[in-house]
């Protein structure tokens, strides 16, 4: 199978170029020529896997250029020992027509483990056949999650240095903590002052800068991206949806008039994922795209028109404060029958005024797929409280967008129909703001809003953020967003 670039067709790349190098060199990002189909049959042998094995199958059918031996490799080094329960990716029923996809269970409690555990091995595995020889050097953006999920997954991986930029006041305090007091030779981490599109853009912009990229090359050095601009990243999560399909098929549940997924959304990785097992068959009705109250991809959903000349505001579901989504250049591409010309124009757009318009055709094909919605702070937390009181069932703030939009969607539609809520985050990576909405006196603290949280629910804190208590402070620096170069030199002693 081979890749193309979203902004040049004549792009035909192996996946492990691809994964090597996260982005294409004009600044489009990869994608599959086509997508594979699932048949009958082969979706009654998954029924039958484990999800490693689930994994190898789907990953195989993508990676064409591994072996089967190395993406068994991959698969089992990630997976195997690092979830609770060996169990990656469990569902939880909600009510009768609801299950929630809790993707928290690695070892930085966010849905990004699924594919940050993965992630190095193919990206070595990669780099070995690229066969260029140079150490690889990951840049991260983060708003919040995947940073951390980064840094755990490549920590002390050889022959790479991974460096991540956080924006220093939009992340929450155990977020930043994660990453503050992370472990390793190889990881570096910065804040930035600004928010997560200037962190976003400023690596981008490296990643393109031919100077930076020889200087780099000099010293043995290439970039490459573990944010869901990476391929490697995608491929991993479109694994969840399907093994959550056969999961409820084999619990007998019936899916004759498919389900529904919805997926709380920042910046269009994870939801386009689940498209992506839609698109190979799996019987997924609508994708229900949840925002927080930067609800530029509700618009955008709902009207065609995406507009980030909006203002940003910083919420308590953080991993969404994001208003450029660079993965729904991916999806332009798909809806527009893979016309490169046109989605670099609208990218060119979105750069110079910051606004696009899809034609009416893709209008029509996205509101077929799709369905979006958002909802604000003060509804999360209600949301919070009501599905505790009701199933004693405890969300995080991220999730908690994601069911409240879908109860406006059965609202609004009346539709029934058994859907799947990816539930992305544990609740005590947001003590504060879960235990508030839960109860009015919330210690000023974060430990010890996690204690109050988890005596009132009976809801056990996961030892990896017990831990951060005593973890010691490694990494303070904030810098300014445009020193995004510096600090990179920096930490690579060049
Ligand atoms: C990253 C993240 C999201 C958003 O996922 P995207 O793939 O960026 O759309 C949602 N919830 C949590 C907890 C996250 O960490």
């Amino acid at each position: 199978m081979k890749y193309v670039s979203t902004r040049d067709n004549n792009k035909s790349v192996s996946s492990s170029f691809a994964i090597a190098h996260g982005i294409s060199e004009e600044g489009g990002l990869f994608l599959p020529e086509t997508i594979p189909a699932l048949n009958a049959d082969e979706f009654s042998k998954l029924c039958n896997m484990k999800y490693t094995e689930r994994a190898e199958y789907i990953l195989g059918k993508f990676l064409t250029d591994f072996t089967e031996d190395e993406i068994d490799y991959c698969v089992a080094g990630a997976y195997s020992g690092s979830f609770e329960k060996n169990n990656p990716a469990p569902l939880v029923p909600l009510g009768d027509n609801v299950e929630m996809l809790e993707l928290w269970h690695g070892p930085t409690c966010a849905f990004k483990d699924l594919a940050l555990q993965l992630l190095p091995y193919l990206m070595v595995t990669a780099a070995k056949k690229q066969s260029d020889g140079k150490n690889i050097v990951i840049l991260v953006a983060t708003s919040g999650d995947t940073g951390k999920a980064a840094l755990e997954g490549f920590r002390d991986v050889e022959n790479t240095e991974i460096i991540v930029f956080y924006p220093c006041d939009g992340v929450s305090p155990m977020q930043k903590l994660q990453m503050t007091t992370q472990a390793g030779k190889n990881v570096h981490v910065y804040g930035i002052k600004g928010n997560f599109d200037d962190a976003q853009s400023g690596v981008k912009t490296l990643f393109t800068d031919e100077n930076v990229k020889a200087v780099l090359s000099k010293h043995g050095f290439e970039f490459s991206s573990a944010n869901s601009i990476n391929w490697g990243r995608l491929a991993p999560q479109i694994v969840y949806y399907i093994s959550a399909y056969c999961d409820m098929i084999n619990q007998g549940r019936d899916l004759s008039g498919g389900f529904n997924v919805v997926v709380p959304t920042g910046n269009f990785g994870n939801i386009l994922a689940a498209y992506y097992a839609k698109a190979m068959g799996t019987p997924i009705k609508k994708l229900i795209c949840a925002s927080n109250k930067n609800n530029v991809l509700t618009d955008f959903i709902n009207t065609g028109i995406y507009d980030k000349n909006r203002e940003f505001y910083t919420t308590i579901s953080p991993s969404m404060d994001i208003l450029i989504s660079s993965n729904l250049e991916r999806m332009l591409y798909i809806l527009s029958g893979g016309n490169a010309k046109y989605v670099t124009a609208l990218e060119n757009l979105l750069k110079e005024t910051g606004k696009f318009e899809i034609s009416e055709d893709m209008k029509e094909k996205s509101a077929s797929v799709f369905y979006g919605g958002y909802c604000d702070d003060e509804q999360t937390l209600k949301t919070i409280s009501d599905t505790f009181r009701e199933y004693g069932y405890l969300l995080d703030t991220h999730t908690a967008v994601a069911l409240r939009v879908y109860e406006n969607y059965v609202d609004e539609t009346g539709d029934k129909t058994t859907t799947v809520i990816a539930s992305t985050a544990s609740p005590y990576k947001f003590p504060k703001s879960v235990l508030s909405a839960i109860q009015k006196d919330v210690p000023a603290e974060d430990f010890e809003a996690a204690y109050k949280l988890s005596e009132i629910t009976n809801v056990t804190i996961p030892q990896q953020i017990l831990e951060l208590k005593n973890a010691n402070l490694r990494f303070n620096d904030v810098i300014c967003k445009n020193d995004l170069k510096d600090a990179v030199f920096s930490s690579l002693g060049i």
